[in-house]
């Protein structure tokens, strides 16, 4: 078993290569090659944590394995992020364990790759204002990612908690793009591409306040519960999604199929518009939502990304588990 620590995650795997996994494993499960199995997601009644597993299997680049983890709100007092997962895969031909990789920096590039794998496929291409509503852990590997796809100018945002904003503020300086905090109405008016990366459990962008012609990556609804946008914006715009399955029960578009709003058919998944499959957006005045729920196979993806880079680069520690 290959061991591939979180410092060798950070020196092989970059915006470049996590994009071309992510994007490749979407189409892939657009064309049935690869499917995510059921997730498991437990609140484990102990430190306010939820726990579980996301897993699946690639049959093009046998890829198979879990990521094993979930979300400890109170780490980051203990200086540590509150998101935790360490990723398992596996010889899809003996089922042996073929490498253990640390999750936590590829959740968040692989997070960050399906946002901008959203906007590169759906956003206008003459995209200049990008929105953010959250500025907490993931918000920066966001804005790096998506920063790649758009000649963006400028970056707007709004956060519950004021005082997250500045490290936000920091890396759009950092990548040479001005940046504003304000009011989440007005982040709606001047943004072309908004990315929602919050821990909300309401809406926090309205149906009226959305330009025509703006891509939103709702990225922060990952479970049954969860919410960051209007439901009635589901009535307006045209949906993607990573995973319909996942969409309708734990991504954002739970709550406008809840409501009756919209039904499992008007969500397509974004593989269909990789593949060609699907148009994609329409017309520059066109809404589109992306629901980026996040699924196992995205980890799995990057995982073994960083498997070959690290072996290439000798960086791998090698544990034989069997003998
Ligand atoms: P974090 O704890 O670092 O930050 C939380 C963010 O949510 C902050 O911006 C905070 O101000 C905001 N927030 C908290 N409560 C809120 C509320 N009631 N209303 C509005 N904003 C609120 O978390 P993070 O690591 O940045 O993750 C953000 C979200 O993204 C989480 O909900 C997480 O589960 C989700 N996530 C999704 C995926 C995916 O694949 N879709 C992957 C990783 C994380």
């Amino acid at each position: 078993m290959i061991v591939i620590t979180e410092a060798i995650c950070q020196k092989v795997i970059d915006n470049k290569n996590s994009f071309v996994a992510v994007e490749g494993v979407f189409a892939s499960m657009a064309s049935g090659d690869a499917y995510n199995f059921p997730v498991i997601r437990e609140d484990i009644g102990y430190a306010d944590a939820i726990y579980g597993f996301k897993s699946g299997f690639d049959k093009t680049a046998k890829t198979l394995g879990l990521k094993s983890g979930g979300y400890w709100p109170g780490n980051m007092k203990n200086g540590l992020t509150n998101h935790q997962s360490t990723i398992f895969l596996f010889n899809a031909d003996t089922g042996q364990i073929k490498a253990m990789v640390g999750g936590n920096y590829l959740t968040a590039m692989r997070t960050a790759a399906a946002s901008s794998v959203s906007i590169e496929h759906l956003a206008r291409k003459n995209s200049k204002v990008l929105g953010f509503i959250g500025a907490g852990h993931q918000s920066t590997f966001q804005l790096r990612a998506a920063v790649e796809r758009r000649n963006f100018e400028k970056v707007v945002a709004w956060n519950l908690h004021k005082e997250m904003l500045p490290n936000l503020q920091a890396v759009a300086e950092e990548l040479g793009l001005a940046f504003e905090a304000m009011e989440r109405e007005e982040v709606a008016a001047q943004s072309d591409v908004i990315i929602t990366i919050t821990s909300a459990h309401e809406a926090l962008l309205m149906k009226s306040w959305i330009k025509p012609g703006t891509h939103i990556a709702c990225m922060g609804t990952d479970t049954k519960g969860k919410q960051e946008i209007d439901p009635e914006i589901f009535a307006v715009a045209s949906v993607f999604t990573d995973e319909v399955a996942q969409s309708i029960s734990i991504g954002e578009a739970q709550h406008a199929i809840k409501s009756g709003i919209i039904f499992k058919n008007n969500i397509t998944p974004i593989g269909n518009v990789i593949n060609a499959d699907h148009i994609g957006r329409k017309t520059d005045s066109e809404i589109t939502i992306f629901d980026g729920t996040g699924v196992g196979l995205q980890d799995l993806a990057v995982a073994e990304v960083a498997v070959v880079a690290a072996k290439k680069l000798q960086l791998a520690k090698n544990i034989d588990v069997y003998s």
